[in-house]
């Protein structure tokens, strides 16, 4: 199969200002977490790869660790760059990649050390064929180590051309201030901030999104849909093929719990009476900040990366669609 990206590719999609940075990103963008390891189908994830681009999405987010197995996803995805994003196209691309969590045995594998930030980042580069990647993130806080060292590492990176800019995940609204101030004074500012948000999730609203506003700092909330709990995927009970099916899924059965569920089906209702699917809503509902720059959303297939992107063909609430979300929610 031959590709060619679609020549109206930027004629749907909006993009929105990273912060006060001078990159814009889509207002969705897509991560490869899961369904893109060497346990899931080549072909499918490169197809959605391709409708992704086709449909404006510049911005694709891994880490060290997707697969599994740990390290796969970024294999795949540079198997995908090589054969089919050629020519200058890397340019129209926004790729970041993580480190933080558990990737390899022993001290150096883990957490935030500039030995493992550093070494991490070459790995990626090797798995993905590339010679930089345009963001490179701190995945987790580490309580055991400087936030100076860990900043600097980041520093360095960009100074070493390795990434263009640096982004923080998983810290709270205090680390955060601090990791931004150090990362100002280093001259590295800090562009984004990934944090788990959903309507399920709503830990940010009490405090970062405030610190990421007054510090010019985008934001990409990951697992959007709650890993699908805010689809129509789990409304009849969990479907074969689903992540909560999988043993590899990180949505676990349990937590598809029958409260859940009578929540999701109360909101189902809702999205459809705006017209609109389930995830479409969810996904809106946190585009109506303005502080949030990107959605960060999975995808299985073509048709949900789809179903998804047409979010964006209603993002306003009336003041008594968010109160009936809230009435839910509670
Ligand atoms: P989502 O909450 O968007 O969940 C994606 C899953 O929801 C899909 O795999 C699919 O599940 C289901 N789904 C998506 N769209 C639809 C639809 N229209 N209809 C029905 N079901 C749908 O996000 P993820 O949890 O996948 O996270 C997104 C990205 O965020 C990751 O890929 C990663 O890049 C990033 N991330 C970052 C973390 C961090 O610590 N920084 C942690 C976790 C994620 P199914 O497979 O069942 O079809």
């Amino acid at each position: 199969m031959q590709y060619t990206p679609a020549a109206d590719r930027y004629n749907s999609m909006t993009y929105n200002r990273c912060g006060k940075s001078g990159l814009q990103l889509p207002a969705v963008s897509l991560g490869l977490w899961h369904n893109f390891g060497s346990v899931d189908n080549f072909e499918n994830g490169r197809s959605i790869i391709h409708n992704a681009f086709d449909k404006g999405i510049t911005h694709f987010d891994l880490a060290n660790n997707y697969g599994p197995l740990p390290g796969s996803a970024e294999e795949n995805f540079g198997r995908v760059l090589k054969q089919d994003f050629t020519g200058h196209l890397r340019d129209e691309l926004i790729i970041s990649t993580k480190a933080g969590y558990t990737m390899w045995p022993g001290p150096y594998g883990d957490w935030g050390s500039r030995k493992y930030l550093i070494s991490s980042l070459d790995q990626s580069l090797r798995r993905m064929q590339l010679e930089y990647v345009d963001i490179f993130y701190s995945h987790r806080p580490d309580p055991a180590t400087p936030i100076e060292e860990t900043m600097g590492a980041l520093h360095s990176i960009v100074q070493q051309g390795k990434a263009l800019y640096v982004g923080l995940s998983n810290y709270t609204a205090e680390q955060t201030k601090v990791a931004v101030e150090v990362l100002k004074s280093l001259g590295t500012p800090c562009l984004i901030h990934q944090p788990k948000y959903s309507m399920f999730e709503r830990w940010i609203e009490g405090g970062l999104l405030d610190v990421l506003e007054a510090n010019g700092v985008g934001c990409i909330p990951f697992s959007p849909l709650a890993q699908g709990l805010l689809t129509d995927r789990y409304l009849n009970g969990i479907p074969a093929g689903s992540r909560a099916s999988k043993p590899t899924g990180f949505l676990q059965e349990g937590e598809v719990t029958p409260e859940r569920i009578e929540k999701v089906k109360k909101l189902n209702v809702l999205a459809q009476q705006r017209g609109q699917s389930l995830a479409q809503m969810a996904l809106a509902w946190i585009l109506k900040d303005k502080r949030i720059t990107t959605v960060l959303i999975g995808a299985s297939s073509v048709a949900q990366l789809d179903n998804n992107l047409d979010t964006l063909k209603n993002t306003a609430f009336t003041k008594e669609e968010l109160d009936a979300i809230e009435a839910i929610l509670k």
